[in-house]
């Protein structure tokens, strides 16, 4: 029986691509200057992928150089969202399921808090987790641990919701967490996940059986 629901933010509770180009604009230009030694095309897909994939990664992907990383590493440190952001508007389906809830999240820590305020959902959430994986050697697979052991919890009592299934899921699988895979634009081929969707629709009905 599932007892709480442990949810990732990025292009889980909004699509991320609704404010990236501006949170990673002067980024971009770091990315744009002479001297990155990246083609267009390049440029364009890692415009792409900053709205899913976390920075450090993309940088690697991309083989940016030490210099560049370590300069938009700082503005990134420092970058914070400020205006409205609209979640999924199927969100307001988990919202409302009457479990607690957890929110996990990794990156840049003022960047993810600011996005939590931006979408106003702080408050669903029974505690909050942000971790920025530069300063801290914690993975999401530690915070889920964290989770069972302060709150009780065993594994199946869990359900891990996220869009990522080499980050979230894949942490709750290896701990033997069921697996909720969000993937409204269905960018993924089924895996090992427990459910895969494009909607929330399932999860609410999940929860509903176990009344
Ligand atoms: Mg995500």
């Amino acid at each position: 029986m599932i007892k709480a629901l442990i949810l990732d933010l990025d292009n889980t509770i909004f699509p991320t691509k609704t404010i990236s180009d501006e949170v990673f604009a002067k980024v971009e230009k770091l990315m744009a200057a002479p001297g990155s030694n990246m083609s267009k095309e390049q440029l364009e897909e890692a415009r792409m992928e900053l709205s899913r994939t976390p920075f450090q990664k993309v940088a690697d992907q991309f083989g940016l150089s030490e210099e560049l990383k370590t300069k938009a590493t700082e503005i990134l440190n420092n970058t914070t969202y400020d205006k409205p952001i609209a979640p999924y508007k199927d969100y307001e389906m988990v919202h409302t399921i009457p479990l607690p809830k957890f929110l996990v999240t990794f990156g840049f820590v003022k960047l993810q808090q600011s996005k939590i305020d931006c979408l106003g959902v702080r408050s669903h959430f029974k505690d909050v987790f942000v971790v920025d994986p530069e300063r801290s050697s914690k993975t999401k697979r530690d915070i889920f641990l964290d989770i069972m052991a302060k709150y009780g919890y065993d594994k199946k009592e869990l359900l891990a919701i996220g869009d990522d299934p080499e980050s979230e899921i894949a942490a709750a699988i290896d701990l033997g967490i069921p697996t909720y895979l969000y993937d409204p634009e269905s960018r993924f081929k089924t895996g090992k996940v427990t459910y895969h969707e494009q909607s929330y629709k399932k999860l609410v009905k999940l929860i509903d059986e176990q009344k």
